[in-house]
């Protein structure tokens, strides 16, 4: 009400006047607001931790800021723009579908999604795949079909899901429930019962908490937001023994990995590995937003008409850009490039490693690579955006590298002179 008064009057002494009026305790903020910057800290929730600046155009692995500024872009919109920004390939594909049919409903057949799902099943070990709009809602799907699957084949007791340390699955209240990570959870308890998490990397831990209410076992084959955590050499493979074992669901987190990042269209595929169920978003749609659950037809036949649903899941303009999202990575070579520009690029930041003692560990594979520092990595970030480099820390120590998987070796020595030059100047 307050933005529409503002935007449909055009007149700042009938806007303060309005704002002394309605907001008194906020007049002043309005009335001073001249940019972007300003509108956004005072109108929308405060739940990001943003860069201040403002960018407007992206093209490539390039983006741009309102103020002209240039920054290479090694955050990718978080693992998401795997074909880069303003992709050709997907506007053309977007433009075409809305111009023909945008939305009908999930009670109709509608073409682009049923070639997604095919293109899906067949680059894959699944049957059948489920669209949604996010990661954490293609993780909530997974979470609701491993319990109606064990409750129908064991028993209404077998329900309880382990999930890792230090994991993330998202922000809903299941997916919040499934993620091993106390600061994310502060505050939003009671839980969803029966999530226990075991450290990553430990058979021994994830053996001792399976009894017989566990149904499933949650992970992401490397931790993302964890801090580009990858398993060790055969412990994927010994999680897959457990499951078998004892019965239970492997599910694999591949929103932040799948769709080509390590090398490979999915990561499971490097580890030797088969799922029962895998969940997608991120790179799916280079970001429109998607999400995806795909599993075997065994697991799929629990979940029939009416069991799980969404209005947006699917839609025929979200899924002609996403098709044309998996045919270019699947058929132009990106996902080859993100092997040899990953191998390439961790490579360099190994060289880096070799001269600077702040770097304690490189760690990734393919384009999600990690770099564990001995300290906090804020200001770093902050002065690779300043020398025109977009990159990203999490777990306070961890730099993390997720570019588009169309980046060049050009663009990558253009990061690595800017580090260099940077840890040059800090202070040991
Ligand atoms: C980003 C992410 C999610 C959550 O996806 P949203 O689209 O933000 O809901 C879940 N799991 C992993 C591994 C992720 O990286």
């Amino acid at each position: 009400m307050l933005s529409l008064c503002c935007l449909i009057s055009r007149n700042t002494t009938a806007i303060a006047t309005f704002a002394r009026e309605v907001a008194p305790g906020r007049a002043l903020d309005i009335i001073m607001i001249s940019n972007t910057i300003d509108r956004a800290d005072t109108f929308m929730f405060n739940t990001y931790k943003r860069s201040p600046i403002t960018l407007v155009r992206g093209d490539g692995c390039r983006v741009w800021d309102e103020k002209g500024n240039e920054y290479i872009d090694f955050v990718g919109g978080i693992a998401v723009c795997a074909l880069g920004h303003s992709s050709p390939i997907v506007s053309k594909a977007l433009y075409e579908q809305s111009t023909t049919l945008v939305h009908v409903s999930n009670l109709f057949y509608t073409q682009p999604q049923a070639e997604l799902a095919q293109i899906l099943v067949e680059n894959s070990f699944a049957d059948r795949v489920f669209f949604c709009n996010s990661g954490a809602e293609a993780n909530e799907a997974a979470i609701k079909l491993a319990r109606r699957y064990s409750k129908e084949k064991f028993g209404p007791e077998r329900y309880a899901i382990i999930t890792m340390e230090n994991s993330f699955h998202g922000r809903t209240m299941a997916t919040l429930s499934a993620t091993g990570q106390e600061k994310i959870r502060i505050g939003f308890d009671p839980f969803l019962e029966d999530f226990r998490y075991v450290p990553f990397n430990d058979l021994d831990n994830l053996t001792a908490a399976i009894d017989k209410s566990v149904c499933a076992v949650m992970v992401e084959p490397i931790q993302g937001e964890g801090g580009v955590v990858v398993p060790d050499g055969e412990y994927l493979k010994g999680v897959k023994e457990i499951c078998k074992k004892h019965d239970l669901l492997l599910m694999l987190d591949e929103v932040q990995v799948g769709m080509g990042r390590t090398g490979s269209l999915f990561s499971y595929q490097h580890f030797g590995i088969i799922p029962d169920i895998m969940t997608l978003a991120k790179a799916l749609g280079n970001g429109l937003p998607i999400g995806a659950m795909l599993a075997t037809e065994e697991l799929a036949n629990a979940f029939g008409p009416g069991s799980h649903a969404t209005t947006f899941g699917g839609t025929p303009l979200i899924t002609a850009g996403a098709l044309a999202v998996v045919k270019s990575l699947l058929n132009d070579g990106w996902i080859e490039n993100a092997r040899t520009m990953g191998d390439y690029f961790k490579n360099q930041l190994t060289y880096l490693q070799q001269k600077y003692s702040i770097i304690k560990e490189i760690k990734g594979l393919g384009l999600i690579l990690g770099v564990l520092l001995d300290r906090d990595g804020t200001d770093i970030v902050n002065a690779c955006m300043e020398k025109g480099f977009l990159i990203n820390c999490v777990q306070g120590k961890v730099l993390r590298f997720v570019p588009p998987l169309i980046i060049t070796k050009d663009e990558i020595d253009l990061l690595i002179n800017c580090l260099d030059e940077i840890f040059k100047e800090i202070k040991i």
